[in-house]
Parts: structure tokens; sequence; C-alpha cells
């Protein structure tokens, strides 16, 4: 019998592992420079912990969690999502009693048995940041700013922000109570789902798929906010302007998870159809409370990385390929050429030549897919010149450079 990856799950080959690399790099590099340290934590976790964070009533926790039982009896659940273990850890480890606020970044598998499609997998990784012991308005702008620059960085241009409050425990309950009031009266025409869901999680209703188009005229929830929660997002929106951040604000925003407060936000491509949402994230004020710490307010969010390599391939974003090819004709020029290549490896450029025998215009076609920015090609009658001909593959200019590993490396510094 062939074996076949599991349905929802899949191999990552090394032509897209590459888009993977670097996409890691700049999350390291935009971390780093806002000072978010990473932190790592166990792919499974105490069923409980999600129940009790993320939302019993919550479709994660309802439907799509991978839970089992351990050879000792316990109900263990692959994670689903990473702000509950970051919290578990922050707890665990008493970090709130080693600095009053802390940032944490993660790169981690997530599982949840959700129903496959383009967008959606069981097996897939976020990019996430928590940041804990701050209310500041500042935060959730940093938050979101981080996000839109990792985006710029890898060149995603297309990102939008939908951002909406969802109040707090205070104001939420006067709103929960008039929408419901509301729904009550569209109840039969909604979707079984949403039936369902007035009873457990009103809220959700409003961001559902199928339903949102006969919600148009719900009650808004800025309009029930208590005046902390409206002047934090008041405080909020007008920093993101002054960022010149351009926000689209979107009053049915709820995110499907029970710990958010305040700030809701969420990044969108809208190019990629039914899973258009690229990360998502906000508030979650009572969390480490509810988890058994004491009063930290904190904000984050998940960027999912499968769906932004999805976007960056629509977009038809390449990502950095080598820095040369080397390209030879016949045996005495491939000598040099695999010398000149291992020279310019050694001082740290990356390149690359073939290794097949395969005709110049093969080689040209090999270079373009490499990505390289320049192509070193060298002929006989190069050799005679002791010269090689270095091909701008950007501009399309060709020029002939000595041959000598470090001319060669000061014209492709230069690029
Ligand atoms: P959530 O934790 O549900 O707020 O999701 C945050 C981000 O993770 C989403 O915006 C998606 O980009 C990504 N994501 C969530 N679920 C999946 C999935 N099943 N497959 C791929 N990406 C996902």
């Amino acid at each position: 019998m062939a074996f076949e990856s599991i349905k929802g799950t899949r191999d990552i080959l090394p032509e897209e592992t590459k888009k993977w690399v670097d996409i890691e790099k700049k999350i390291r590099e935009v971390c780093r420079r806002y000072n978010y340290k990473e932190i790592r934590v166990p792919t499974f976790e105490r069923a409980e912990l999600f129940s009790k964070s993320t939302g019993k009533d919550t479709d994660i926790v309802q439907k799509e969690m991978y839970t089992f039982k351990d050879k000792g009896g316990r109900n263990l659940a692959l994670k689903p999502e990473g702000t509950p273990s970051v919290v578990r850890a922050y707890l665990e480890h008493g970090l709130s009693s080693k600095a009053p606020f802390h940032k944490l970044f993660y790169i981690e598998r997530m599982f949840r048995q959700e129903r496959p499609q383009k967008g959606r997998w069981r097996e897939f990784s976020q990019f996430g940041v928590e940041a804990l012991g701050s209310k500041s308005p500042y935060l959730d702008v940093e938050i979101i700013l981080l996000g839109m620059d990792f985006f710029r960085q890898i060149g995603l241009s297309n990102v939008e922000v939908h951002i909406n409050s969802i109040g707090c425990s205070r104001c939420r309950p006067n709103y929960k109570k008039h929408l419901r009031e509301y729904l009550l009266k569209k109840l039969p025409e909604l979707c079984d789902d949403c039936k369902r869901k007035f009873k457990t999680n009103p809220l959700r209703i409003l961001d559902c798929k199928v339903d949102r188009p006969k919600l148009k005229d719900a009650p808004h929830i800025y309009d029930f906010l208590c005046k902390e929660c409206k002047d934090h997002f008041d405080a909020v929106v007008s920093i993101l302007k002054k960022q010149g951040v351009k926000i689209i604000m979107n009053h049915n925003l709820v995110r499907g998870l029970d710990y958010y407060t305040k700030t809701v936000f969420e990044y969108v491509v809208s190019s990629l159809g039914a899973q258009n949402a690229v990360g998502g994230g906000g508030r979650y004020d009572d969390l480490v409370k509810i988890m058994g710490g004491r009063d930290t307010p904190a904000a984050g969010f998940a960027i999912g990385l499968d769906r932004v390599v999805l976007a960056m391939r629509e977009k038809d974003v390449v990502s950095n390929g080598i820095d040369f090819f080397v390209v030879t004709i016949g045996e005495e020029t491939e000598k040099i050429g695999f010398s000149i290549l291992q020279q310019l490896r050694n001082i740290g450029f990356s390149g690359e030549k073939d290794f097949t025998g395969r005709s110049i215009k093969a080689q040209m076609r090999s270079a373009n897919k490499s990505g390289a920015k320049y192509v070193i090609i060298i002929g006989e009658d190069e050799l005679r010149a002791k010269k090689v001909r270095l091909k701008n593959m950007k501009t399309g200019s060709e020029e002939d450079v000595i041959l000598n590993e470090r001319e060669i490396a000061r014209r492709i510094s230069e690029c």
C-alpha cells in the first residue's frame, strides 16, 4: 500500500521551503527591531487549557480540536492556537515577577480539524506576538504596525487592516442583550449554525459568512462601549491614523475566540477569496487573570503563514534568489567556473552552477529559475582574455570583469 499524507496536511518541498525560510528570517528581523523575544512552546497541552481560555463554546474547542488521551489517561490536545500556551508559560515561569512587561513572539505549528479548502489546512503555521503587562493604546498600535511592517518586508503591499472594539466584561453584556433582541427577529432566516450560536455565542453570528449580508442593520457595539473602552478605541484609531495606517472600521468583526476585550483586528487580503484573513488579533485584558494570574492587560496577534505564502504566490512576490549563477562552456571553463563559485561562496555570496552538463541555453534557463541576481558567464574567449562576462539579470546589462573573485564580488555587491 502506498502511503499518502493525512487530509489537511501537506509536505513543503524545497522550492517552497526557501520562501518559508526567508519569511522566518524576516519575522526574526522585524521582531528584533520591535524588541519582541522568541518563545517556543510544546506541541500539545492539557485540553482544558484551551476550553478555559479559547472558550468552550468556540468552534475551535467544540469542533476542531485534536484531542486524545495519553497512556496516563490525561486529556490532551494538539495546540489549535498559541496564546493560551504562551500565557500558561508566562504564568508557569513567573515571568511577571521578573519584569512587569514582556514582549514575546513565536513561530509554531497549529492543528485544527476543519474542513480543508484553499487557505485552510489541518496543520498550519502561525507567527504570533503577545505583549503582556500594558493597557496602553500605543501597544495595540505597535502590534498592528509590527504586523504591517512584516507584510511590507515580505513584499505584500495589499494587506488591509480591519478593526473594531468588542468592549469589556462591563459593557459587552448590555450590547449582547440588544443584539439578542435584534437577532431574535431574524432567527428564522439564519443558518443552523447561527441558530445554535444564538444561545451560546451571539456575537459570532455577526461574522457568519452566510448570514452577514442579512445583518447589515445590526446594532453597532461602538454605541454601547463604556467610557474606558470608547476612549481606548478612539485613541487606537487616532494613533493609527497619525501613523498613516489606512484602517477599515468593521462593526461586525468579533473574532472567534472568547478572551478578546476592547480592540480586535484582522489583516485581510481580499483577493484570497473565502479564507481571506491572513492574520488577526486584539487585546485580551482578562485572560491572565482567568488563567490564575494577576490582573495583566495584554494584546497580540497571530498571522497564518500558509496563507501568507498563498498571498505571495498570487501577487507573484518572488523571494530573493541566490546572488549569482555560473555558466560555463566546456571542460576548461568548468574548472575555472567551479573555483570562482567556491571562492565567492567562501566570502559570503550565495551561488550555484549547473551539475548536469547542459547546454548554455539550458544553463541560462536554470539561472533564471534560481532567481540569481547575476550570471557569471565563462566561455573560452573569456578564459583566454582572463575575463568573465557578468550579466545583471534585473537590468539585462552585460559587462566584462577581470577574472578575479574580489573584482567580481565588488561588482555583485554594487547590485
Ligand atoms: P485565528 O487563530 O483563528 O485567529 O487565526 C489567525 C490566522 O491563522 C488566520 O487569520 C489565518 O491566517 C490562520 N489560520 C487559521 N486557521 C487556519 C487553517 N485552518 N489553515 C491555515 N491557516 C489558518
